[in-house]
């Protein structure tokens, strides 16, 4: 329902026949646009019966009715069925596609089939290409990137996606790249891009639209805007990003470190946000239509010949990236991070489950459950190198070992041992806030297993005294209330800019007159979607098991009793199952 129409523009894609056609969809209206019309539409199109990595299994893009016109409303969402957790796949990116789209009238897309070689294609308002990529299969995300920039114009209304190696290779967390620094990064969207020959997408928003009631959206655009740059709400997020989150995660003791064997580092001063930014960092970038500028771009110097020749490269960092191939790692340098990082991001990895992977490897390796015959070079915390090599190999698939561990630590624990180690919630690898209760059952509980579905991390820091039906509520408050801010798609960054009483004044000034009840009959709609294709999937959260490692490791609230942590997830699908039967 982009702005001033009762329809979603929906363009199907396959890749096997290159059929194309646009459908005009009333009855999505219901869905508000985003992750509600993305569901509906995964719905309509996943195979269950099917492995998530079968060519008729479908991509689904979407946007939101208010996409790029507001501010900080930036991102994409991602729909597909994950490789790595085996249901539901959601993934969200920002960049200029949201834009893109938005601009050459498109508000999904969905991708089915499986070219018979590698293309690319590109997406303009009345033309629709497949395009030969023999040439770039096989090339990182960066060349990709730079040829493709080359060869297509559009320069500044043009998005670029694409895969790496790991992609191609179909690790089931590979990512797709989208604009140099921002991805659909977790759940393994690249492996569906590579299971259909598809390289990369090009986006081209050709067309302009015109806002009717331009002197009213523009008073409620200057109000967001003022909240957005004047107020302190995303100040953190400009001045050093989320990597500030380093320092107090270390004190309160929730930095997972060398696999989660301790809770925090005793070298975070040298990774911090505040180290980044006085060492590396070089500038500041943000997604199209965001005045905040939270990508933190830092800068290491690589010696690439003999006789001190030296380059520099440039990488974005955050505090996931800082978790995830640092402390994790027991890498104790923010050059050795970075020096990681943009190996991952040249691979085409997500960079979570990355890091995780390699700190079960790590730990599989000193406790001899595999050798130097898996893992050619030795796995050792600190050792940035071997870690560079490894994630090589695995984005090669090289060996047997390798391309199992690109499966996911679940996967790889399943065929090696050392499932109390591999630290993932239903199959998606942890992200870095060991809390305590709020995190663990928010990650497990979450529709896509993130920390972003209901932020279980935050709720343990803010709640003062523990309750166990208060923690259940918050969760489901949380996560149902999510579904309104990516059914628009406001980065969740600025989740407190954007209150209910600023978003309906918003979609007023652009022809949509809705109520909170309203929004709210909207998020129960997609919610019980999401639960619907996770049943659909047989995701059952009776049959979770918890790895050990978060119960002996405390958290910042302690250690995690185990039998307690298992009757929350039960108490919470008890709700879930309720809820489920309630009318809409
Ligand atoms: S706050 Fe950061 S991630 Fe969010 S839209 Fe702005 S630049 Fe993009």
């Amino acid at each position: 329902m982009m702005i001033y129409k009762n329809y979603i523009s929906v363009l199907y894609i396959d890749l096997s026949s290159k059929k194309i056609s646009v459908k005009h969809r009333q009855d999505l209206c219901e869905y508000l646009g985003g992750v509600g019309v993305a569901s509906k539409l995964l719905e309509e199109n996943i195979k269950p019966q099917l492995h998530p990595l079968d060519e008729n299994q479908p991509i689904i893009f979407a946007i939101g009715a208010a996409s790029s016109i507001f501010p900080v409303i930036t991102k994409t969402v991602a729909m597909f069925y994950s490789p790595l957790t085996m249901e539901l796949g959601e993934s969200y990116a920002g960049g200029r596609m949201a834009m893109t789209l938005l601009f050459a009238g498109y508000d999904a897309v969905v991708i089915t089939g499986k070219s018979k070689k590698p293309t690319y294609l590109t997406i303009k308002s009345n033309n629709i290409a497949f395009k030969d990529a023999r040439a770039l299969w096989g090339l990182c995300t960066d060349e990709t990137g730079r040829i493709i920039r080359e060869r297509e114009s559009g320069e500044g209304k043009r998005s670029i996606l694409r895969i790496g190696p790991a992609g191609e290779n179909l690790s089931s967390f590979a990512n797709v790249c989208v604009d140099t620094y921002r991805h659909f990064g977790r759940l393994g969207l690249g492996a569906l891009f590579g299971s259909k020959n598809l390289k990369a997408i090009v986006t081209i928003g050709d067309q302009s639209i015109q806002i009717e009631n331009f002197k009213e959206y523009f008073k409620v655009y200057k109000e967001i805007y003022k909240k957005v740059t004047e107020t302190k709400l995303m100040k953190k997020y400009h001045d050093l990003g989320t990597s500030v989150n380093v320092l107090p995660m270390n004190k309160i003791g929730s930095f997972p470190t060398r696999n989660l064997t301790e809770n925090h580092f005793e070298y975070a001063e040298n990774i911090s946000g505040e180290k980044f930014a006085q060492k590396n960092l070089i500038r500041k970038m943000a997604c199209t239509s965001c005045p905040v500028g939270c990508i933190h771009i830092g800068q290491f110097r690589r010696e690439f010949d003999e006789g001190y020749e030296f380059e520099s490269v440039n990488v974005a960092y955050d505090y996931e990236l800082i978790f995830a191939l640092g402390s994790y790692l027991g890498i104790n340098t923010t050059d050795a991070i970075l020096e990681l990082i943009e190996k991952v991001e040249q691979m085409g990895f997500d960079a979570i489950s990355t890091g995780v992977v390699l700190g079960w490897a790590t730990e599989s390796y000193k406790k001899g459950l595999i050798t130097n015959d898996h893992t050619i070079i030795p796995l050792k915390y600190g050792h940035v190198k071997n870690y560079i090599k490894a994630v090589e190999y695995m984005a090669a698939n090289t060996n047997e070992f390798y391309k199992i561990l690109s499966k996911g630590s679940y996967k790889a624990s399943q065929k090696y041992g050392g499932m109390d180690f591999a630290v993932q919630f239903a199959g998606n690898e942890t992200p870095g806030y060991h809390t305590g209760y709020g995190s663990i059952v928010g990650h497990t509980v979450g529709a896509r297993h993130s920390h972003l579905c209901n932020a279980g991390y935050s709720i343990d820091q803010s709640m003062e005294e523990f309750d166990k039906e208060k923690l259940i509520e918050m969760i489901f408050y949380e996560e149902r209330e999510r579904c309104i801010l990516n059914s628009l798609i406001i980065c969740l960054f600025a989740r407190k800019v954007y209150d209910k009483n600023t978003i309906l004044l918003a979609l007023n000034t652009i022809g949509y007159n809705l109520t909170e009840n309203d929004l709210t009959t909207i998020a129960d709609k997609i919610y019980k979607t999401k639960l619907k294709i996770k049943k659909m999937l047989k995701f059952d959260l009776k049959n979770i098991k918890l790895p050990k490692r978060i119960f002996q490791t405390p958290s910042a609230n302690g250690k995690i009793d185990e039998n307690l942590a298992y009757e929350l997830i039960n108490l919470y699908n008890k709700k879930l199952e309720a809820y489920l039967n309630t009318d809409l």
